[in-house]
């Protein structure tokens, strides 16, 4: 006879699935679900009830839900902008969550997310993630905690820089996101993607937050890191190279996100499971 399991389900909402995963700690089991396609971005409760619903079956009792989602949050966690989940700004995202599930949600962007996993990983660390998923977004853990910044803005690497003229979606002029994805797009070049542009930037730009928070260790996460283009190995080598230059024996880990495309997810689960906590936490979720 097997009882009721309390899990807590993690879910990283991006410009095209939802993927989902599952954290159980009585049995300490991480479990990837699987990815669900999101057309408008308010199928996300539908989708939600439904895998809450499929977990019941199974008798497994949803008892906490962590929604990472990409864009940038105000400090109540909402959308504030979402270049690619623009219809979701202004929507109370986490009373859709609660309607469908009955469990209030905690919800946080996807690099926080990835950077739970890490921190879970890896406790005694500090550790920056950089995610280039729909834009680049960062986390950072310390000794398995996360740090949001005061404002829940920390960050948002995407937004800063001067890097050509273009006007981002948050309005500002030359974000660095904006000028990566014009180098990547294909309809950009008649050669298609310059990679090799592309990881030359990422490398300057990254060189410059190495240099600020010193960290043991850097994690590329994202779907432009997992594909087989060597962009993950172009930066890894790049940096490598900046940060010997830059003092002789520097060390800094550098690797691809530990859980790679579900990272989100199951750090979205360990994030609302308490398990993995915030620094200097003063913010309602
Ligand atoms: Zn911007």
């Amino acid at each position: 006879m097997s009882g009721l399991e309390g899990v807590y389900l993690g879910l990283d909402l991006g410009g095209t699935f939802l993927k989902a995963a599952v954290y159980e700690p009585s049995a300490d089991t991480r479990t990837v679900l699987g990815a669900y396609p999101i057309g408008d971005g308010l199928e996300l409760f539908e989708v939600t009830g439904q895998i809450v619903q499929s977990l019941a079956e199974q008798n497994k009792t949803t008892i906490g839900i962590g929604l990472g989602l990409p864009g940038v949050l105000d400090n109540r966690h909402n959308l504030r902008f979402s270049p690619h989940r623009s219809e979701l700004v202004g929507v109370d995202i986490k009373a859709g969550i609660a309607g469908v599930s009955g469990v209030w949600p905690l919800v946080d962007n996807d690099a926080n997310c990835s950077a739970a996993l890490e921190a879970y990983e890896d406790p005694n660390s500090s550790i920056l993630v950089v995610n280039f998923g729909t834009g680049v977004g960062a986390g950072l853990a310390i000794n398995g905690s996360i740090y949001k910044g005061s404002n829940t803005s920390f960050g948002e690497i995407g937004h800063t820089g001067r890097h050509g003229g273009e006007i981002c979606a948050c309005k500002r002029v030359g974000c660095f996101e904006v000028e990566l994805y014009t180098l990547l797009d294909p309809a950009s070049s008649p050669d298609g993607p310059d990679f090799e542009a592309a990881s030359e930037l990422v490398s300057e730009v990254l060189f410059d937050y190495i240099r600020v928070l010193d960290p043991e260790s850097l994690v590329l996460g994202g779907g432009l890191v997992y594909s087989t283009n060597g962009f993950f190995q172009m930066v890894s080598r790049l940096l490598e190279s900046a940060n010997s230059a830059y003092r002789s024996g520097f060390k800094l880990r550098i690797s691809k996100a530990t859980g790679l495309e579900y990272s989100g997810a199951v750090g979205a689960a360990l994030l609302s499971s308490g398990v993995v906590g915030y620094v200097c936490d003063t913010i309602d979720h």
